[in-house]
């Protein structure tokens, strides 16, 4: 499995900040159990990217996660959404395109 987002400057991924709700910066960093990770965050939203996940063996899973999808948790925490935005939607339709079908 594996799908769309922005790594941060910190490099972890937007699903690791806390969203403002405008869309254009990156909120606080909630890697390491919500403490942050103190890394320095970028404060721009950087480019998308295809961010390779796994599944609970291990092994890269192939799917890619539609933008706004949600993504599977391994714990007990809501349900995480990946990022909806035009350029993750533009990316991931460029992405599964090379894909046979
Ligand atoms: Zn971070
Ligand atoms: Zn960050
Ligand atoms: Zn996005």
């Amino acid at each position: 499995m594996a799908y769309i987002g922005h790594r941060c400057k910190c490099g972890h991924s937007d699903l690791h900040h806390t969203q403002d709700g405008t869309g254009k910066t990156l909120g606080r960093c909630t890697a390491d159990y919500g403490k942050g990770c103190s890394r320095g965050c970028s404060r721009s939203i950087p480019e998308p990217e295809v961010i390779p996940s796994f599944d609970g063996k291990g092994r890269v899973v192939e799917r890619v996660i539609e933008p706004g999808d949600g993504l599977a948790s391994m714990s007990d925490s809501p349900t995480v959404r990946t990022c909806p935005c035009e350029a993750c939607v533009a990316l991931y339709a460029q992405v599964t395109a090379t894909q046979p079908a």
